[in-house]
């Protein structure tokens, strides 16, 4: 009689689903994809989680952060607005997420890096979206762009002082995540790259027109003629030429790998250009810009000013105890979401900061 006739339960054997995974994505993934085996290669050793692959382990440590929950306050392009609809930096990360695993999932790249990377691409953003970024560098002197705040974040702030204990290949991802960055290691980190700029640019056109600043017949004609005309129509476009134009067989290191066709890629410049002139740098933004400034650089300088500990002071929370306090400055005020910022604004200056874009 054998053990399940005789109701013996058979020994569990913890990790066979994680390496039921692994297997079956070693067989589908294409040459240059991503693998992973085990607990993957990080800073620390760790054990292998009993169901999940190192990659998705890492996508569940990023969306239970803290820093991933303070990206839904964070702006987009809009700061605080009325509407409910607009975009916030969380749901440009989820967007991001969705289209870098579409693009992951058909050229048999690692669908679970690419996630994890996309979720965790934007966590270090300042408050007030860019211009936070310009702020810090401004007022402090420093070197500041936020794709290395989001390495930190990861690998210091989150759970400080340790980290989350990623593994190398979605630090490396995360870290070169922005365009003006050195180039990453991975074709899931491609794919993230241009899942950003496919989403924010899409998203975002979509945004000012619901704000009035707008019209779908106010894009280029090459953007319509190209990618056709809607949200929905460009992002399949763009996503089904990274598709079209990658290698499904060029090996690792041979990066780009994932790639855009040169006639769509000059076009989503043209687009880019486009939307840079008439939103990002456009009037409507830049008089909040303007308050959002004035909030910064009065915190920045309010803290340069007040020891910590003392009232109005850095908080003891800030960054990592020990750190200097230039660092822990930055830490503070990159981690603020923006109605966190305000807030602090509103308290310490005692005037009140008014909004008026959207
Ligand atoms: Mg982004």
């Amino acid at each position: 009689m054998d053990a399940v006739a005789a109701g013996v339960k058979a020994p569990h054997d913890a990790g066979s689903h994680r390496r039921a995974t692994e297997e079956r994505d070693d067989m589908w993934l294409a040459p240059g994809a991503a693998r992973v085996q085990g607990a993957g290669i990080r800073t620390r050793p760790e054990a292998p989680d009993p169901l999940r692959t190192a990659f998705q382990r890492d996508r569940d440590r990023i969306i239970h952060s803290t820093a991933f929950r303070r990206l839904k306050h964070k702006t987009q392009v809009f700061i605080a607005p009325d509407g409910d609809h607009y975009r916030t930096r969380l749901t440009h990360t989820l967007e991001v997420a969705q289209v870098a695993r579409t693009i992951a999932r058909a050229l048999r790249r690692n669908e679970d890096l690419a996630e994890a990377i996309a979720l965790g691409h934007d966590l270090g953003h300042t408050p007030f979206g860019h211009l936070g970024e310009d702020v810090l560098r401004d007022v402090l002197g420093v070197p500041f762009h936020h794709a290395e705040q989001s390495v930190r974040v990861v690998e210091v702030l989150e759970r400080r002082p340790h980290g989350l204990n990623l593994t190398a290949e979605v630090r490396d991802g995360i870290s070169h995540s922005s365009w003006n960055r050195s180039l990453p290691a991975t074709h899931e980190a491609f794919a993230v790259r241009y899942a950003d700029r496919i989403a924010y640019l899409n998203h975002d056109v979509d945004d000012a027109i619901r704000a009035g600043l707008l019209r779908e017949s106010d894009l280029p004609s090459a953007v319509g003629r190209a990618l056709g005309s809607g949200s929905s129509a460009r992002i399949t476009a763009l996503v089904s030429d990274v598709v079209e134009a990658s290698d499904v067989t060029s090996a690792p290191g041979l990066c780009p790998g994932v790639r855009m066709s040169r006639s769509v890629f000059d076009v989503m410049d043209e687009f880019r250009t486009f939307m840079f002139e008439t939103v990002y740098l456009g009037p409507a933004v830049a008089a909040d810009m303007s308050a959002a400034r004035r909030v910064l650089e009065f915190l920045i300088t309010h803290y340069l000013d007040h020891d910590a500990g003392e009232a109005g002071g850095l908080p003891e929370a800030a960054g990592v105890v020990g750190d200097p306090r230039e660092q822990r400055l930055v830490d503070h005020v990159a981690s603020m979401t923006d109605r966190f910022a305000i807030g602090a604004y509103e308290r310490l200056s005692g005037r009140t900061v008014d909004l008026t874009s959207v």
